[in-house]
């Protein structure tokens, strides 16, 4: 049995933030990580030739501070989204060049419904606090409804609902009746808006770290140092008057505290004694993850770089749904990235892989040209195989959820504290949010204790 001060349950960024912070502040720790690899939702891959892939998270924003003060605590410089040329959008197979967030090249009706839409989006995000939204004054109201009603009910033109739909729903990885309308506002506002959620430039895509976000766990888990331990799933964590005895299949950990950083949709494959209360125990039955897809589509180089095109398109409900140049800060080779979300996304993952692989490269072909159709590496991530993440993006929350059992996200049940992305108050969803749920978890361990005058830091 290892005695430590605390214990860490997974070691994707909000683990590995929340071991290094305690770290950093003295204590002991240990972590728990079910994979054999670190990184969580983020995975970066280095291919031959040193190509590196994030088959995972991959890009951040402005307002994510905490993610780039790590970048800077570590030396990890960025490298700014390629934007330049025009976007794709295609709607009834016709294609539609655009240039910003709009296609403006849409019908007139649809560009100004889109415009409205949006802004009115951005209002009812303004009433949302964020440490508590299911005390927003509305908040019944909207969380009676699914993202789908309210669009159903608010956004007149075919193709300007069915690209909100796709752009909107797609962060959830789920259909837009899926997921609360409440739970699409706070998570929007948590990151500053629709703009930011939605957009690329000055937005939630733009920029990545050179060297792909591996660039930044790696660093970490090295500081962490011999405290990390992988291809350990945690199956039982017991606390009692002193402490909390966390067990693996092969080691038992005793601590006085532990830190739960798993998805919320995986929260329930451990088993926790005494059972945890209620609303907490029924909150990992309610917050899923949805399907997602991400595909690295390698080529020689960025050949629609040359014909103006950004590698930004979308396409909802098809096989390639939407795009973006992946490419590293390096001139070649280039990466058209595909990511494909909800019910598109367990469609694909049902075909075969090569039958998978052709339909992506025939809709690229339709979109890029002749040269898409040969690429020189295809590298896949399906999530939704991922046992320990159980989807991705982010688990949210159906309708009902947040006003019946949000308060429970963050409140710690006795000796077991709760960090990840989807705690965050504060860029929900994004890596930025885990790293600051990791950072609020270290610091809520230590005030803890030395409330209770055992700290011993
Ligand atoms: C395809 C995809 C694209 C994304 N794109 C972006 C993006 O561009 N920008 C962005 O900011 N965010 C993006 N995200 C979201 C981002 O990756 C997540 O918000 C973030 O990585 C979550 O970190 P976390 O530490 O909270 O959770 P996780 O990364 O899920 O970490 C939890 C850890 O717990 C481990 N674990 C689970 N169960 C157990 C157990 N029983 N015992 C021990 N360990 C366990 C898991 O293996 C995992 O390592 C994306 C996510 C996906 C899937």
């Amino acid at each position: 049995m290892t005695d430590v001060d605390y214990c860490v349950v997974g070691a994707g960024f909000a683990g590995l933030t929340a071991a290094l912070r305690l770290k950093q502040a003295g204590r002991s720790v240990v972590v728990l990580e079910a994979r054999d690899r670190i990184g969580g939702r983020t995975f970066t891959e280095v291919r031959g030739g040193g190509l590196w892939i994030d088959r995972g998270g991959a890009w951040i924003g402005p307002g994510q501070d905490r993610i780039q003060a790590l970048m800077s605590e570590f030396g990890v410089p960025s490298y700014k989204q390629y934007t330049d040329g025009a976007a794709m959008m295609v709607v009834d197979g016709k294609q539609y060049r655009y240039q910003g967030t709009i296609p403006m090249t849409m019908s007139p009706w649809a560009v100004a419904n889109l415009g409205t839409v949006f802004l009115e989006l951005g209002e009812l995000c303004k009433t949302i606090p964020l440490d508590a939204p299911w005390e927003a004054k509305r908040a019944a109201e909207w969380d009676r409804i699914s993202l789908a009603k309210w669009l159903d009910d608010n956004v007149l033109s075919k193709p300007a609902r069915e690209l909100l739909e796709m752009a909107i729903a797609g962060c959830y990885t789920s259909a837009a009746s899926e997921v609360s309308f409440l739970f699409v506002l706070y998570q929007m506002a948590s990151g500053g808006g629709p703009g930011f959620v939605l957009g690329v430039k000055d937005a939630a895509q733009d920029a990545r770290p050179v060297g792909g976000m591996r660039a930044i766990y790696e660093p970490m888990a090295v500081e962490v140092g011999r405290s990390l331990h992988l291809s350990q799933p945690v199956r039982v964590i017991e606390q009692d008057a002193e402490g909390v005895t966390v067990c693996t299949d092969q080691s038992t950990v005793r601590a006085r505290r532990a830190v739960v950083t798993v998805p919320l949709a995986t929260a329930s494959q451990i088993r926790y004694e005494p059972m945890l209360p209620v609303d907490r125990s029924m909150l990992h039955q309610r917050m899923p993850s949805g399907a997602i897809l991400k595909i690295a589509v390698v080529y020689d180089e960025p050949f629609w770089r040359a014909d103006g095109l950004s590698g930004q398109s979308a396409a909802p409900g098809s096989a390639a749904m939407v795009t973006i140049d992946a490419s590293t800060d390096a001139l070649t080779p280039g990466v058209l990235c595909v990511i494909v979300e909800g019910p598109a996304a367990r469609a694909l993952g049902r075909m075969t892989a090569t039958d998978r692989r052709g339909a992506v490269l025939s809709e690229l072909t339709e979109r890029f040209g002749a040269s898409a159709a040969a690429p020189v590496d295809y590298v896949e991530q399906d999530w939704t195989g991922e046992r320990y993440s159980g989807g991705g993006m982010l688990s949210h929350a159906p309708t009902g959820v947040l006003t019946e059992f949000g308060a429970a996200l963050r409140e710690s049940c006795g000796r077991v504290h709760w960090a990840g992305t989807e705690s965050s108050a504060v860029m929900c969803g994004w890596v930025d949010g885990a790293v600051r749920s990791g950072e609020r978890a270290a610091r809520e361990v230590i005030a803890a204790d030395a409330l209770v005058g055992v700290d011993r830091g």
